[in-house]
């Protein structure tokens, strides 16, 4: 039985979203957290954009040093044999791409003002799969933007004549949010039956149904008999009115009426990771989570009317599809109301020492091999001064501990100096 798989795209997607980004730090750790929660890959980034190649390198070295593992990093380019060459230039250890190209009319003639026909279209996508290839890339996934606004046979073409040259999934972007859940169901399982190849759901919720729409395509992916990928961000951010959240999407999978007992996730998920990334999500992002956010949100697990509060005292599952625990809610949360030492980018070695002190008592002696001298506390505050530059707010202990535990890497994720080319 064919199988769903999770793509994160929150590093790609979610920092395209207008007026937000997230620092390379930030970016780091979110990956950390997606490999944590059983996150399949993580689209990590932009290969040809200069200012992320560092930060794609230390995230590839992390990879081989095991830490970012099992999680597979894949990086998004434009379907463009050029682009290809350039992403491997500037990351020569990237491994997994997905290349992309406009399908519909609409895309084409407006974006090449009818210097292009969709032969043209082809031609570019093969060619740039053929040189993926040829770098020696190993997986390979081609995106058909705006296929919800593609007619069918063109997109079949385009599927089939990508798995010829060697491409493992095709990536069927809903860029407008144009489906519903029942024509996506129909078009993604006409594409796998005809391809033969996994299907990528990417969804956007213009018209409120990006999670609906990836599960339906989910289904028609699996139905066509082949697997399904869908595209997911933390807390659903991305352009507009953003993609499918990743927590609501595997609720949606696992939790939904009659869904799991045919459809299953690949691999297993670990929910309780949840709140602690959305959290982490919000703060990077400078995004308050929406009160009625499924499962995190301040309202997700609270009862007032006199009906439901009985209720789900006496049985909680009669008013809660889920328990809060599950998720990693429930611990008290500390606020500081008091003095507070804080590391910023112009921090001394004092307060810096009494910071790293706390955490250290809080996470009990996980932090007791650090700074074997004052060299080394300095250097590491150094790093920290430096993160605080790029991320213009107090780091978290997450963070502070990163920069601590992998200092060439932090190192490598502060250089933003602009490359020569
Ligand atoms: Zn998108």
């Amino acid at each position: 039985m064919s199988k769903i798989y999770l793509i994160d795209v929150t590093n790609r997607d979610g920092v395209q979203t207008a007026k937000l980004g997230l620092s390379k730090l930030e970016k780091t750790l979110i990956n950390v957290y997606l490999n944590e929660m059983g996150v399949f890959q993580s689209e990590f980034g932009f290969p040809t954009t200069r200012h992320e190649s560092l930060y794609l390198q230390a995230n590839l070295e992390l990879a081989k040093m095991g830490v970012l593992h099992p999680i597979r990093l894949e990086g998004w380019i434009r379907a463009v044999a050029q682009d290809v060459e350039t992403a491997f230039k500037l990351v020569p250890d990237i491994r997994h791409l997905n290349l992309s190209i406009s399908t519909s009319d609409q895309m084409i003639n407006g974006k090449f003002l009818g210097k292009k026909t969709k032969e043209d279209i082809l031609m570019m996508m093969v060619e740039a799969v053929d040189a993926a290839k040829s770098y020696g890339a190993e997986s390979i996934g081609v995106n058909a933007e705006d296929a919800s606004r593609t007619d069918l046979d063109f997109l079949i073409k385009f599927g089939l004549a990508a798995k010829e040259h060697g491409a493992d999934r095709l990536r069927y972007c809903d860029t407008l949010g144009y489906d519903n859940p029942f024509t996506i169901y129909e078009t993604v399982k006409k594409l796998a039956e005809n391809t033969g190849m996994p299907i990528e759901l990417h969804c956007h919720s213009d018209l409120g149904m990006a999670v609906a729409n990836s599960i339906a395509g989910a289904k028609g992916a699996i139905d066509g008999g082949q697997d399904a990928y869908i595209n997911t961000t933390l807390n659903g951010i991305g352009e507009r009115a953003g993609n499918a959240d990743l927590l609501a999407a595997v609720l949606a999978i696992t939790k939904s009426k009659g869904f799991a007992e045919e459809y299953q996730l690949g691999n297993k998920i670990d929910l309780s990771k949840s709140w602690e990334i959305a959290k982490f999500a919000s703060y990077a992002f400078g995004v308050p989570i929406p009160i009625n956010q499924p499962g995190v949100g301040a309202n997700a697990f609270a009862h007032s009317s006199g009906i439901h509060a009985d209720g789900v005292i006496k049985d909680p599952e009669t008013y809660e599809l889920y328990g809060y625990q599950e998720l990693g809610r429930g611990e008290p949360v500390q606020v500081e109301t008091g003095r507070e030492i804080i590391t910023g980018q112009y921090s001394g070695i004092s307060g810096f020492r009494h910071v790293m002190r706390s955490i250290m008592d809080e996470t009990e002696g996980k932090m007791a091999v650090l700074f074997h001298d004052d060299k080394e506390a300095r250097e590491i505050l150094e790093l920290v001064r430096y993160a605080n530059v790029e991320a213009q707010k107090p780091l978290v202990e997450d963070e502070l501990m990163f920069i601590a535990k992998y200092p060439a890497i932090a190192k490598k994720l502060l250089t933003l100096k602009p490359l020569d080319y």
